[in-house]
């Protein structure tokens, strides 16, 4: 059997939208991966200092309904499983150890390539794994130097939707309709995520 390859898009998915879906899927699509699986961060260390972060749990429920009954998408839950404060390196390290045959690719969107160098390994985990970055509206893709050196980029559907923008609409008490898929729209609203504006 051939190995598995694998898409990873990390992230906080506080709450996962369309711009996450169409990166993921379009990746996959290009690169012929088997899936895309979206890593939920059990503790994004450098968010959690500015903002309160929705509990992982209700974040992997939010992505489990993002992705429905997509085939092509999955939801890897080991680092809230990890517990702790969320670091790439340590998810890679853990990820090779557990699927030693598997071929990572880690997805970056522009914004999230531009910060690698504030990571607590200054990105050295990347040099083991096939990086691919994604162009985000409003984001300039990185210089493709040092640990980047080597990203693809592959064009996505552009969409400038964010989950900050989705807090502060449903904090605002403005439509989320279509931002993201109606599942996450309805947990949204029966969990009354989201309404203090935290
Ligand atoms: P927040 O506003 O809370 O930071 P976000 O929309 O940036 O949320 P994240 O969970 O931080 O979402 O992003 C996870 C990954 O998905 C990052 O690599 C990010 O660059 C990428 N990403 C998020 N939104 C888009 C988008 N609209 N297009 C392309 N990539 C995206
Ligand atoms: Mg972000």
């Amino acid at each position: 059997m051939p190995a598995p390859r694998v898409g990873l898009l990390g992230g906080t998915f506080d709450p996962p939208h369309l711009g996450h879906l169409l990166a993921a899927t379009e990746v996959r699509e290009t690169l012929g991966l088997d899936t895309v699986r979206l890593v939920v961060a059990n503790d994004p260390w450098q968010k959690s200092a500015e903002r309160r972060v929705t509990p992982a749990g209700t974040r992997l429920r939010l992505c489990a309904a993002a992705i429905g009954g997509d085939t092509g998408l999955s939801v890897d839950d080991v680092e809230v499983r990890l517990g702790g404060e969320t670091t790439t390196a340590r998810t890679l390290a853990h990820l090779r150890a557990r699927e030693p045959a598997s071929e990572f690719v880690v997805v970056l969107g522009a914004d999230a390539a531009a910060r690698v160098p504030t990571w607590r390994d200054g990105g050295a985990c990347l040099a083991e794994v096939r990086v691919v970055i994604v162009d985000r509206p409003g984001s300039a893709a990185p210089d493709p130097d040092g640990v980047l050196r080597d990203a693809r980029r592959i064009e996505v559907t552009q969409v400038g939707v964010s989950s900050t923008e989705i807090r502060h609409r449903v904090a605002a008490g403005r439509s989320i309709a279509y931002l993201v898929p109606a599942a996450v729209h309805r947990l949204i609203d029966r969990e009354g995520l989201y309404r203090t504006g935290s």
